[in-house]
Formats: C-alpha cells, structure tokens, sequence
C-alpha cells in the first residue's frame, strides 16, 4: 500500500482536546504508541509493531457502504455489496479507516469506554486519509449524538470528539447538536441486519431549532459501522431536515456486516 505513518499524525501535535496540564506533561514525558505505550518519535504515531499489525481498509471496497471485498471483481460492475442491492441506505456513502478487528479495538475501545479521549486526533487522521475525498465536498460535519442518559453515563461523546478533530484538522465546520437521538436504542451487538435497521428505525430527529441543512453536504461521523443501519437511520433524519446529502465517515467498521 505504501503508507506513510507519517500522514497520521496529528495536524496540531496536543489537538486542543487535552486539559492543560495534561498537555503540559505531554511536553515534558517522551512520545509513546497510543496502543502499546512503546516510546515512539512523536506524538500520536504508532510504533512499528502496532502499525504493521494495524488493518487499514483500502480497495477493493463496496462503493456504497465502503464493506471490504476480498476480490476485486466482488460487487459486479457496480461494485455493490448484496446488503447495498438489496436495501440501498439512505446515505449517498461510507468509509471507514480500519477494519474492526482486535487491533483495531485496541485504539477504539480505550477511548470510547476508558476517558483516552487522547486518541481522538490519532483515530481522525486515519479518517481524513480514508475520507479526504468525502472530506472535500463536504459542507459541514455532524456527529452520532448519544442519548441523554448514555451521555450522563460516558461523560462525553466520542463521535463528537472524532468530529471536533476532523474538523480542526480539516478546516471544516461542524454541528453538535444538528441530530438528537429520542429515544435510547438497545445494543445492536447480537442482531442481525435487518433488527438493527428496526432497532433504530425512527430513533433520530434533526434537533429543533437546527434546520440549517438548506442544500448543505452533510458529513456524519461516528467511531464503528457494523451494519451501517444507524448511519442510515441519522441519514434519513438529516434529508428530512433539508441536507442535499449525506455521506458518512467512522474510524473503524465491521469487515463482513453479516457477520454481525
Ligand atoms: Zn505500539
Ligand atoms: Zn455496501
């Protein structure tokens, strides 16, 4: 693939999302890998071990939903996944920068359940390189929101984190609070597709008050795809709210949706 590590890293080395004093650290203590704390050469780089074992998606890929495909000829001339033919979403499309595998956890997990929100700058790099093409007709971006009472839980959201750093790193506005989501929607973990496109059927709303899409290009970021259904179902909400389009971004999604 000829990757060059170096187009992770960070635009702004502490990203403005550390408090102070733990960026006053960051000046004093050397770098290390975000995954394995290995001492590194600078600031959100992985090390060599982590970025070999790290699986970054590239082409073949579904041109819908951005699934992997293992053979190029996979999706025929369209290059469409079944799940996109047989049910397209309502998003235009996706892509992801890894696929979620136990690497990939490594990075996702820390900073979505264990406050390494550290890692928001490391996750957004990979994204602008998977999604530079998104990213440049996109007029705003606009984050997953959690519901209220999982927000209170987690303290924070950290698709909102992901989407502040891209925006930053992009130069691109974005929106807090465009979706809501109305109603908690129960883990998505053990159902399939179609229960996870019924799980979220209806479950966001583009917030009152926020029915600023007007013509605009939306870009929804979130941390995981799996089956892309409450991508498709914060897509729906935000045509309704009058966005032209939206295609979605994440850090991370499932290889094979059916799977899971
Ligand atoms: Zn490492
Ligand atoms: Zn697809």
């Amino acid at each position: 693939m000829g990757i060059n590590q170096s187009q992770y890293l960070p635009s702004r080395v502490l990203g403005g999302l550390r408090h102070a004093a733990t960026a006053g650290l960051d000046l004093l203590l050397p770098p290390q890998c975000p995954i394995c704390g290995k001492l590194v050469d600078g600031m959100g780089r992985l090390c060599a071990n982590c970025f070999g074992q790290t699986h970054f998606i590239s082409a073949p890929f579904c041109s819908c939903c951005g699934v992997p495909f293992a053979t190029a000829g996979e999706g025929g001339a369209l290059a469409l996944c079944p799940g996109c033919l047989s049910h397209p979403p309502a998003f235009r499309s996706a892509r992801a920068a890894l696929s979620y595998d136990e690497q990939a956890r490594r990075l996702i997990l820390p900073f979505k359940h264990a406050d390494r929100t550290e890692l928001a700058p490391v996750l957004a790099a990979m994204m602008a390189r998977a999604g530079a093409e998104l990213l440049a007709e996109t007029d705003v971006l606009v984050p997953v929101p959690l519901h209220r009472t999982r927000l209170r839980h987690r303290r924070y959201n950290q698709s909102a984190l992901l989407a502040v750093a891209l925006a930053r790193r992009c130069g691109r506005p974005w929106l807090a609070d465009a979706l809501r989501r109305q109603r908690p929607t129960p883990a998505l973990g053990e159902l399939g597709a179609a229960a996870r496109a019924e799980a979220v059927a209806g479950a966001f709303t583009g917030a009152p008050g926020r029915m600023v899409f007007g013509g605009r290009k939306v870009l929804l970021i979130d941390d995981v795809m799996t089956s892309g259904a409450t991508a498709s179902a914060c897509a729906t909400a935000l045509l309704a709210a009058g966005a032209a389009r939206v295609d979605v971004l994440v850090a991370a999604r499932v290889p094979d949706p059916r799977g899971g």
